[in-house]
């Protein structure tokens, strides 16, 4: 049976390997050498040797796959990357006076920017909101970040706006003492990540990297020791380094689909490749959608996101028959987000070049049946 094309933009797709593997591993789980440990993921103890094999394992697969350098911790937790945006003042100000710079380019960093000013001086260093609409990133030398900012938050991929940084900003170069904290939920591993001007980065698992319930958090080793008194300690990033993330029970079936994520991810060619695909499937989207009068996607050329394509149709009118005849073609979870309306197709890392082909056929059937 051909399975669907899933576009949605998280929980999302994930590899048929992976699905298949987990599938065949779930009543009973074998361990390296092959041998059944009469027990599913779902049901180990955290502490026992069978998980945490996982565990290690993904740990050290992960730090491959991204390149993360020594110094730099990884922390496997709770709470979503939405609980970060609590998390990271309560962990880096050392005190609510601290003052934080925001870059807000769309709909994430702006809740993160709300969030925080609960726990900090959070100040908001540009705004490219124009007309309700998020279409590009300003230049990062007009940037106004306060000369006592701690770091500077930004999300490296709106996924509602399809607004991705493609290079991260360089604080230092922009005479800035900040730490640079990045919210790279929905493009984390679609590519090298730059670690030297990165302070802190944190990803939900569920878009690009697993299923839900998982949360990873990756922070500079010098930037640890500073959580304000209030921190919860289970959110105390120092706490749980000290713990390797176990200070309480870890999402332990997350960890594992992660887990195998990751091997599939290295077995694929690593990051690199991954890119290189991704770069092939966003084309071939916007392609389509720039030589057609009847798509069109406003954002500028080069800060298009590679994961998150929202589009709108000309007639607004045929939206709920667009998506209808694209279930009906296999295609599904395009609707766009309740907050801009419209259509949107998210092209993650499992997301194979056949199913953005058979999306794009169906764009150019519909415009030839729909188009006035
Ligand atoms: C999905 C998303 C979030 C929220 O993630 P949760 O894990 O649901 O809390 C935050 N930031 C970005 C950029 C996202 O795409």
């Amino acid at each position: 049976m051909q399975r669907p094309y899933n576009f949605s933009p998280g929980p999302s797709t994930l590899p048929i390997a992976v699905l298949e593997r987990a599938a065949l591993e779930l009543l009973n789980w074998p361990d390296e050498d092959g041998k059944p440990c009469g027990m599913s993921v779902m049901e180990m103890s955290h502490r026992g040797s069978e998980f945490i094999s996982i565990y290690r394992k993904a740990m050290a697969n992960l730090r491959t796959l991204l390149a993360v350098p020594d110094h730099f911790k990884i922390l496997f937790l709770q709470g979503g990357a939405l609980l970060q945006n609590s998390v990271v003042p309560l962990n880096l100000c050392t005190s609510p006076e601290s003052v934080v710079a925001f870059v807000r380019t769309g709909a994430w960093s702006g809740k993160s920017l709300i969030e925080a000013s609960r726990y900090c001086l959070a100040k908001c260093a540009v705004n490219a909101e124009i007309n309700g609409c998020f279409t590009s990133i300003p230049n990062p030398a007009t940037w106004e970040i306060a000369n006592d900012a701690e770091y500077v938050h930004i999300c490296s991929n709106e996924t509602i706006h399809g607004v991705e940084f493609h290079e991260l900003p360089d604080l230092k170069k922009l005479g800035s003492k900040a730490e640079l904290v990045v919210d790279c939920s929905s493009d984390i591993a679609s590519g090298p990540m730059d670690w030297t001007r990165i302070g802190l980065a944190f990803a939900g698992a569920q878009k690009n990297l697993g299923i839900a319930g998982l949360t990873l958090v990756f922070v500079r080793e010098d930037l640890l020791g500073r959580a304000q008194k209030i921190c919860p300690e289970v959110m105390n990033y120092t706490i749980q380094s000290e713990n390797e993330s176990m200070l309480n029970t870890p999402p332990t079936y997350a960890i594992y689909m992660a887990g195998l994520v990751f091997e599939w991810l290295l077995s694929e060619g690593g990051l690199l490749a991954m890119q290189k695909k991704n770069k092939e499937k966003a084309r071939l989207l916007y392609a389509t959608i720039d030589n057609s009068s009847y798509y069109s996607n406003n954002v500028d050329s080069e800060c298009r996101s590679l994961m998150n394509v929202p589009f709108y149709i000309q007639d607004k009118a045929k939206l709920e028959a667009f998506l209808h005849g694209a279930t009906q073609h296999g295609l599904l979870g395009l609707k766009g987000h309740k907050s801009v309306g419209g259509l949107r197709a998210s092209l993650f890392n499992a997301m194979t070049l056949a199913g953005t082909e058979s999306l794009v056929a169906y764009l150019k059937w519909f415009e030839l049946e729909n188009a006035s």
